[in-house]
């Protein structure tokens, strides 16, 4: 804290994202009870070190066992409210959380232009717990305040201060106008400007001139727009409620009502859930062995290069170049180059359409990336991407042919999804630089990377995917080199069993619908027809004897042409004139396929009610998981975790695979997968790894 002239200055500073954790918050009192006694202080700015104001509670204490001698935001926030100085928040940076809360007990808040405001709780399963579901509407109205909360994204300052949420937008040094303004105000107070102007003591208003008496009507209309709580919407639900405590009822009690919703939802599964997503996100890059560097590195040299202009390719060079890397693309096919060259211009169009970019900055990121035979152009880049058929020997050339033209420096990744990353890299002299990036489709999109580590890949070609996955923003997983890597290999189990499912007789819709309803945007079938009965057919082949399955059925309905979305017919079928030709329609035919087959296989049929479903799919995952963990394919079971929430839709309420095992409890689902390995057959025999942690009555996390 620093004093001068009437005002003290209390600056947050606790690095990285000045966390108001309980420790923290300690300090913190101690500085305001401190300018409180002090009687030449008259007016308190609050601003934050590090380029923030403050991202917020910290989320481990969420978790901690409350001390009764812990000091909170709220006993902060509450100090503020018993106070009879001026209190300003001088904001530049993130506000956010618990920082946003701390900002709103303030009289007044002035916030640098840069600054983004929010209360993302929502995003953890959680609400604002420090007075903000009964601040915000009391300042800007329910209505508008609910919106902010249940989107949970932050806004720019200026909305801020369109929405009243900001008092203005402070150019120059802001603790000093800061300082002025509080002292001005706390010596000379108007009715315009009084000393104190507390929100608590104001009446909430639903917003858009709609009368209190409207608010039942407005609340229901509310829970009917967020998803049900079972689908992931609890928090949602307990926001609403919150929220219309703060337009029925007076401050204090609504201030109860908040912390008792709070506490409900801090214990909550779904908060649970996403709060393991969160941590798991914060482990990914700690790999035994490999330093990461701690500053974003230059990864794309001059350009990053690629190689095969398809589906991938194109996708790919476009993720680069939406983060400014300019990228060199070639390949041998002039439709696929021309066909590339479209999809990325239509895409940054799009874009511009959209109002993401400007017309300039469109054109520009398109230009960025230039298609071209010569392979000598690859010559200049730090990393080239490898996007060609997934087929050994054309990998190999191409990789052998990459070895000689690029910098001996230069890292070669591959995005093959099947394919020994080992016996690619053989085919150069720099193994150890050569990785696998594999990218999910859409590459510009999906926010995953699995980065593939070979027998020979050194950590440094480790630690340059990590950063190749921070530029572009997305959640880099290290995966051991085995067939599938996670995701897939873990996929092909899930995938395996929907099959046997359907043969026994269970319609391919009703499993979807199991699926969706556990919070999957899609089920098994609609998403097999997504990615392409062909793909899915030739990887099984790719897979030899493990991936037989027991009827053709899938190449039945390959040879009839019917290849998923893209023919408009698969598992499902599709009509143009329907959800944009992307909603699957279940159709009759392909359940007689699948019966006859299952005749013809003698397999006979057989009722699984919706829970068998659900356990059948989601312990084929668990069950393989854990095997990758055994093998040291999968670092931790968080890693598995964000793979496929990130890369499969997995519910994130439900936490990934791995740590819905631990939910459900790992006895049962070993007992269950012990079943299945009786009824069905040595596919479900269970991991040893699953088996000790059941035996000894631990959780999958601690494995
Ligand atoms: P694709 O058939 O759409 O594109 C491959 C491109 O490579 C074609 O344009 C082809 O002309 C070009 N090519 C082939 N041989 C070449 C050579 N020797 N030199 C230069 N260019 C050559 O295939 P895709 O779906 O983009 O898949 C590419 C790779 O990405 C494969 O290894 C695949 O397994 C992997 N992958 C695909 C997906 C997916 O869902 N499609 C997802 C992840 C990874």
């Amino acid at each position: 804290m620093s004093a001068g002239d009437g005002v003290a200055v209390i600056t947050l500073d606790n690095p990285p994202v000045n966390a108001l954790s309980f420790a923290y918050c300690k300090q913190l009192l101690t500085a305001i009870e401190s300018a409180e006694r002090d009687p030449g202080v008259r007016a308190v700015v609050i601003t934050g070190a590090n380029g923030i104001f403050s991202a917020g509670a910290d989320v481990n204490d969420f978790a901690a066992e409350p001390q009764a001698d812990a000091v909170s935001v709220r006993d902060i926030i509450a100090a503020i409210e018993r106070s009879e100085k001026t209190y300003v928040a001088a904001i530049d940076g993130n506000c956010l959380g618990g920082g946003l809360e701390l900002a709103l007990a303030c009289d007044y808040r002035g916030a640098s232009a840069r600054s983004k405001l929010g209360l993302p709780e929502i995003r953890l399963g959680l609400i604002p717990g420090a007075g903000g579901t009964q601040r915000l509407p009391r300042l800007i109205g329910a209505r508008p305040a609910l919106e902010l909360m249940l989107k949970g994204s932050s806004i720019s300052a200026e909305r801020a201060v369109e929405l009243g949420v900001l008092d203005e937008i402070t150019g120059g040094e802001l603790t000093e106008t800061a300082s002025e303004f509080a002292r001005r105000v706390a010596d000379h107070p108007t009715a315009d400007a009084p000393r104190k102007r507390r929100i608590s003591a104001r009446e909430a208003v639903i917003g858009d001139g709609v009368p209190k008496i409207a608010l039942p009507y407005v609340a229901a209309q509310a829970h009917k727009m967020v998803p049900p709580e079972e689908k992931g919407g609890l928090a949602a639900h307990k926001l609403i409620d919150a929220v219309q405590a703060a337009v029925e009822m007076p401050f204090p009690l609504g201030i109860a009502r908040e912390s008792r919703l709070f506490e409900e939802l801090v214990r909550s599964k779904p908060s649970l859930g996403l709060r393991h997503v969160f941590f798991a996100e914060r482990e990914l890059s700690k790999i035994p062995g490999v330093t990461l560097p701690q500053t974003q590195r230059d990864i794309g040299g001059e350009r990053v290069g690629v190689v095969g202009a398809g589906t991938m390719g194109s996708g790919i060079a476009i993720a680069f170049a939406q983060s400014g890397i300019p990228v060199t693309v070639v390949d041998t096919n002039d439709e696929a180059v021309e066909r590339a060259r479209q999809t990325v211009m239509g895409m940054f169009m799009y874009q511009v359409q959209k109002g993401k970019l400007t017309q300039e900055e469109g054109w520009k990121r398109a230009q960025s990336i230039t298609f071209t035979e010569d392979w000598n152009e690859l010559a200049a880049a730090d990393l080239v991407v490898e996007a060609v058929f997934e087929n050994l020997g054309v990998k190999r050339d191409v990789f052998a042919k990459l070895d000689g033209i690029a910098e001996p420096d230069a890292f070669l990744a591959t995005n093959t999804s099947t394919l020994d990353i080992d016996r690619i890299a053989e085919a150069t002299k720099r193994p150890e630089r050569v990785l696998g990036l594999h990218f999910f489709v859409p590459a510009n999109i999906m926010p995953l990377l699995e980065i593939v580590r070979g027998a020979e890949t050194s950590p440094e070609a480790i630690a340059f995917g990590f950063a190749v996955g921070k530029s572009l923003r997305k959640k880099a997983v290290l995966s051991g080199n085995a067939f599938g890597f996670i995701g897939n290999r873990m996929i092909f189990d899930y995938l395996r069993e929907a099959m046997a499912l359907a043969e026994e007789g269970n319609a391919p819709a009703r499993v979807d619908a199991v699926m969706r309803n556990f919070g999957f945007p899609m089920g098994p079938f609609a998403m097999s027809d997504l990615s392409g009965l062909d793909v899915g057919r030739q990887i099984a082949q790719g897979r030899g004897d493990e991936g037989k399955a027991r009827t053709d059925v899938l190449g039945r309905l390959v040879e009839m042409g019917r290849l998923g979305q893209k023919s408009m017919a698969g598992f499902f079928k599709y009509d143009r004139s329907i959800g944009r030709g992307r909603e699957p329609i279940a159709d009759p035919v392909v359940e007689e396929i699948f019966a006859g087959e299952a005749r013809a296989a003698g397999i006979a049929p057989r009722h699984a009610d919706d829970v068998e479903v659900r356990e059948r799919l989601l312990y084929a995952l668990v069950n393989r998981g854990a095997y990758l963990l055994e093998e040291g394919v999968a670092l931790r079971p968080g890693d598995i975790d964000i793979v496929y929430v990130y890369g499969y839709g997995f519910p994130p309420h439900h936490g990934g695979p791995m740590w819905y095992a631990d939910e459900v409890g790992l006895d049962r689902v070993y007992a269950r997968i012990r079943e299945f390995e009786s009824q069905f057959g040595p596919q479900w025999k269970p991991s040893a790894l699953l088996a000790k942690m059941a035996s000894f009555d631990k959780e999958l996390a601690h494995a």
